[in-house]
């Protein structure tokens, strides 16, 4: 059995998604930018799918910029705050541990060019509270960037409450919502959002499309420089097939989220119950505040990259973190902000899930984890040290 369980670091291409895309290759390829009808078909493809992002988010269409993706949008969204506070003498930023390095490699790069960060740490939980950003407020600070939802342990932020916190002390707030953005109901009026990146690829969407939300009155600063595309904010000819895709995707999983949210749960439930059923072993993050197909788990006195070998050989593909860290050999930084020691942080398993995942599939996921989480620890010398009690269990 073939089970795609790594949902989190990217989805297949919907059909409806599909079907969106594919006359933009062939048949409406004009360049938006030119006069003639066959730009200005373009144009109104690209339009459409600006009015489609800004009504699910509550948002204005001139609010919507398009970008490479998720990347590109966290790295415009700080800078733009960035820039927007030293104009004001303000260029002290909040943010959090275990943000993805979108964020964390660009608050460095602002950190280099003068400016100082404060990392909200990560409790137990993995849930940041409001508290923690008031606290955390200064005179000077100009940005707060908080996730929505963590893209290694699916937990949740309590985004209306800080965005309230922030509006309050008149401080922007941005949310890189990723992760939240086709999974969980987001409204950047209700919730006091002032820029949102989302990036289409998470929620069955082509990838190398990203948008970022920005309330009206917040300058953009370029990443490219060029031509007078999206306003002149963001320069290159739009990719309209991407767009148009993204667009498509975006208003499924919107009109579906309920729907996806309730099927899922249950499954990624039954996932968590049958996994921290394996000795040794602990959840990561809250088991309800976390995105409803996320389950991330240490399994003490293992390698999670064995694990993900030995998986994908049973036809399961998973992941041990983000897809960005892995590969490298060192623990995942989100599981460090947890609280975890290095060696357990290394024994990590992400299994995320979508709509497309089924219930036999997750039987088939019980059925084989716990033999390979056995075998592993039967050829592991420190699994033999914890057995023999020559070192203490941590988990
Ligand atoms: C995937 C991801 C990104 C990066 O998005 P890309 O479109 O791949 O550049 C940023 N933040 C989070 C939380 C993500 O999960």
């Amino acid at each position: 059995m073939n089970v795609y369980a790594d949902n989190a670091a990217t989805t297949a291409v919907s059909d409806t998604a599909l079907a969106a895309m594919l006359p933009c290759f062939q048949e409406i390829y004009g360049n938006p930018s030119s006069l003639h009808s066959p730009g200005q078909r373009a144009a109104e493809r690209l339009a459409a799918a600006r009015e489609t992002f800004a009504r699910r988010l509550g948002g204005d269409p001139r609010e919507i910029t398009f970008t490479s993706g998720g990347s590109e949008a966290d790295n415009q969204a700080l800078r733009s705050a960035a820039a927007l506070g030293a104009r004001k003498g303000k260029k002290h930023i909040i943010s959090t541990e275990f943000e993805h390095h979108a964020i964390l490699h660009t608050l460095e790069a602002l950190e280099k060019a003068g400016y100082e960060v404060t990392l909200l740490d990560i409790p137990p939980d993995g849930v940041v509270t409001a508290e923690q950003v008031k606290d955390a407020l200064r005179p000077d600070t100009c940005l707060v960037s908080v996730m929505f939802a963590n893209n290694e342990i699916g937990t949740i932020q309590p985004i209306p409450e800080i965005g309230r916190v922030c509006r309050e002390a008149g401080v922007l707030f941005h949310t890189d919502a990723v992760q939240a953005a086709g999974h969980l109901p987001i409204d950047v009026q209700a919730m006091d959002i002032d820029l949102l990146s989302l990036s289409a690829h998470k929620f069955h969407g082509p990838k190398g499309v990203g948008v970022l939300y920005a309330r009206k009155g917040i300058p953009l600063v370029n990443v490219i420089y060029g031509g007078a595309q999206e306003r002149g904010k963001r320069a290159g000819t739009e990719n309209i097939p991407g767009i148009c895709g993204a667009a498509a995707a975006f208003e499924e999983a919107c009109a579906n989220l309920e729907k996806n949210a309730a099927y899922l749960e249950p499954l990624r439930d039954k996932l968590i119950a049958g996994l921290t059923a394996i000795p040794h072993t602990v959840l990561n993050g809250d088991p309800k505040r976390r995105l409803p197909g996320n389950v991330n788990v240490c399994f003490e006195g293992i390698e999670g990259e064995s694990l993900l070998l030995l998986l994908d050989g049973k036809g399961i593909a998973a992941s041990s973190g983000s897809a960005c860290t892995s590969g490298s050999l060192d623990p995942s930084h989100v599981l460090l902000a947890l609280g975890r020691p290095h060696e357990v942080a290394h024994g990590s398993l992400r299994l995320s899930l979508c709509e497309y995942n089924t219930p036999e599939e997750i039987d088939y996921i019980l059925a084989e984890v716990p033999g390979i989480v056995s075998y592993l620890r039967e050829m592991s010398p420190v699994w033999d040290e914890l057995e023999q009690g020559k070192r203490p269990h941590l988990i």
